[in-house]
């Protein structure tokens, strides 16, 4: 599949759309208040997350230019201080694409180090050249605004090899990137470095780190799920990769080629995923499976 198709299969999964009617926040503003001045918006693209406080505005992750233009705009009427910040929880253009509009707009823009070259390194060919993070951690990053400390912390390799989690210490609210699809086939990127083994304990962890009142935010989900949850569902996520992995690993083991193991719909196990496309499919999530199995890195 083409970048630009893949681009528009990821917009389709956006909880804002209007093709998606069951949303878990169905209302006029893509604008949706949670707790402690954080709140989500989804319009295009990966669900954005944000705290305003009398001091800041901050912001994971920027969709594409046109939803990024409406969240700078619409996001005073939420308060807010000068200092602006954008985090991206890792490179894909569907959580960057918005980040020239925050730049022009005042925000510094913090990452994981792997962003940037990332970003590059997908862009090639393209007429522009992407707007990337202009401070970049190796492990964590830690942002005081208000009474809020906001920690961005690198668990190694999962959706990419890239992905950080942005903890709102205060408000116990935690964006997940992608290292969630809610109740849809992920996107493994293996070619970002995208690594499922280490993928299930990052879940796990995660999970761990965060107690029974923790709101997750994720950066896609199936409308019927929604666009946050529980530490629950991180778990279920990774009990679908443990599955994952254990399938492929058997009919490796039993011989069989490549297209017999991906000649797969659906696990009767895990009968919540959807899959809104080839892309995003089992049967990708099995490709990726069995590269991983058996391809050196
Ligand atoms: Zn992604």
């Amino acid at each position: 599949m083409k970048r630009a198709d893949f681009l528009k299969q990821l917009a389709f999964l956006s909880a804002g759309s209007a093709l998606l009617p069951k949303l878990k926040f169905p209302k006029d503003s893509p604008f949706t208040e949670l707790r402690n001045g954080v709140g989500i918006f989804t319009m295009q693209g990966g669900t954005i997350g944000w705290l305003t406080t009398d001091d800041a505005i901050v912001a994971i992750d920027s969709q594409y230019p046109d939803p990024a233009e409406k969240f700078v705009s619409g996001i005073s009427s939420y308060g807010g201080g000068p200092e602006k910040v954008l985090f991206n929880t890792h490179h894909h253009g569907d959580h960057t694409g918005g980040n020239p509009v925050f730049a022009e707009n005042g925000y510094r823009i913090i990452g994981h180090a792997n962003v940037p070259d990332l970003q590059r390194i997908a862009a090639e060919g393209q007429e522009n050249q992407p707007t990337v993070p202009d401070t970049t951690f190796e492990e964590d990053f830690d942002l005081s605004v208000g009474n809020e400390t906001i920690h961005a912390k690198y668990y190694g390799p999962g959706h990419t090899k890239g992905d950080s989690v942005i903890w709102f210490e205060h408000a116990n609210i935690a964006h997940m990137g992608d290292l969630v699809f809610n109740r849809l086939y992920p996107y493994i990127d293996r070619g970002g470095g995208a690594m499922i083994a280490n993928w299930i304990p990052l879940l796990e962890q995660v999970a761990d780190e965060a107690d029974s009142d923790t709101l997750f935010i994720f950066g896609h989900g199936n409308p019927e799920f929604g666009v946050t949850g529980s530490s629950e569902d991180l778990l279920h996520l990774r009990d679908f990769f443990s599955h994952l992995m254990e399938y492929t690993r058997k009919g490796i083991t039993a011989g069989k080629s490549k297209d017999e193991i991906t000649n797969i719909q659906s696990f009767e196990e895990f009968p919540d995923f959807v899959s809104p496309s080839d892309f995003l499919s089992l049967s990708a999530n099995v490709d990726v499976a069995y590269r991983e199995l058996t391809e050196a890195e």
